[in-house]
């Protein structure tokens, strides 16, 4: 008789936000879904492994980073997201309505990591000289590009430009409203279109990232975060993480988390320079985070439900019995690590995460140290 399972995994400590579960439980997988969770599953599967020590989580889900595009600073997504949990991934503007097609052709389609997307209010995208050419930014091909694509696209990416007017930030929220979706905006401000500014025009749900970053200047000269600041995450906008090469600095996480100012969404901007020396992985984000002082359920919460909140897709982000079984198992190591900021500052944690299996759509896609797989005595030959 067949075993019941596809995948077991036995022993493991389980953390489901949008569950309420945090103990000790197994999880099983038929058929690409999560088939059972709870304590001590009887039953046999295919594949089971014994994870006790470490956490089964919904598999992570990073909404900044770049897997398109141009800056040669693209990364492929599979190498980069499944090693470390990531099992969904929001390329953030590497492609406009110019080239989604492409996009979706070379990258989104074959890659194994669930690969959504902002589209760039720029129809080049990141390609060209990049983003600054305020001819190309229509919201109307944008918002159309948004429907066409809805299965993929999660809403509109502002970033990086450097001209005096609003022709990116403005252009996007108004291809956002058209289509219906949310945008992200990377700001830099300038003497005509301030920080505040910014913040009245976003409606509730859109989202600023690199909210750690001198960029976002929410510090007054007293390292308090401005009122306006409040007001605003009040009245429902997001704040994304978005390390990055240079975006994630602890002179600003530090007073911000003292004074309850956590990031909405924990996101790395992975691009082939955070990778580096900041090591701006989905794990080392997230151990980042730890070392600040954020509880690990609530990292969990910040890198699994809330991101698919904010993107609108809440069949992601959680293992209830039914959803795609996209799943992460996580070492947390205890020790002495230091930590790399944006400014090459360190920061001492006492806590590591480490991917250690990731399962996309129940196939297990990356298992570190074999847990599932037999010896090599009763493997093939
Ligand atoms: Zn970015």
């Amino acid at each position: 008789m067949a075993p019941p399972y596809d995948v077991l995994l036995k022993n493991g400590h389980l953390i489901d936000p949008k569950n309420n579960m945090d103990g000790p439980a197994d999880l099983a997988i038929k058929d690409g879904k999560i088939a059972a969770v709870g304590p001590q599953l009887p039953g046999t599967a295919q594949r089971q492994a014994n994870v006790a020590g470490l956490y089964i989580t919904p598999g992570l889900i990073d909404i900044h980073l770049h897997v398109y595009g141009g800056f040669d600073a693209w990364l492929f997504p599979d190498p980069h997201n499944l090693p470390h949990g990531v099992t969904t991934c929001v390329d953030t503007g590497g492609a406009g309505y110019e080239d989604f097609a492409h996009f979706k052709e070379t990258i989104i389609d074959p890659s194994i990591t669930r690969v959504l997307a902002f589209v760039n209010i720029v129809g080049a995208g990141m390609t060209g000289p990049p983003e600054q050419d305020t001819t190309d930014m229509d919201p109307i091909p944008c918002a159309a590009t948004v429907e066409c694509y809805c299965e993929h696209i999660v809403g509109v990416k502002s970033a990086h430009f450097g001209g005096p007017g609003w022709e990116s930030t403005g252009g996007a929220i108004e291809a956002a409203r058209r289509a219906g979706t949310i945008v992200m905006v990377d700001f830099s401000p300038k003497p005509t279109r301030t920080y505040p500014e910014l913040l009245a025009r976003y409606s509730p749900g859109d989202i600023h990232t690199h909210c750690y970053s001198t960029r976002t200047p929410m510090l007054d000269d007293d390292d308090r975060i401005f009122d306006f600041v409040w007001q605003a995450r009040e009245r429902g906008v997001i704040f994304d993480l978005g390390h990055g090469n240079a975006s994630f600095r602890f002179h600003i996480a530090v007073p911000a988390m003292a004074q309850g100012f956590p990031p909405d969404t924990i996101s790395t901007d992975l691009h082939r320079r955070s990778r580096l020396l900041p090591n701006a992985t989905m794990n080392i984000t997230m151990s980042k985070m730890l070392a600040l002082g954020m509880p690990l359920q609530e990292v969990i919460y910040r890198s699994t439900q809330r991101p698919a909140e904010v993107i609108r897709r809440p069949e992601l982000g959680h293992l209830s019995v039914g959803a795609e079984a996209d799943v992460a198992v996580l070492a947390v190591r205890e020790g002495r690590f230091g930590f790399v900021d944006a400014t090459r500052s360190t920061l001492q944690g006492s806590q590591k995460i480490e991917g250690r299996m990731t399962l996309r759509a129940g196939e297990i896609v990356w298992d570190q140290d074999g847990l599932s797989l037999p010896s090599w005595e009763e493997g093939v030959r």
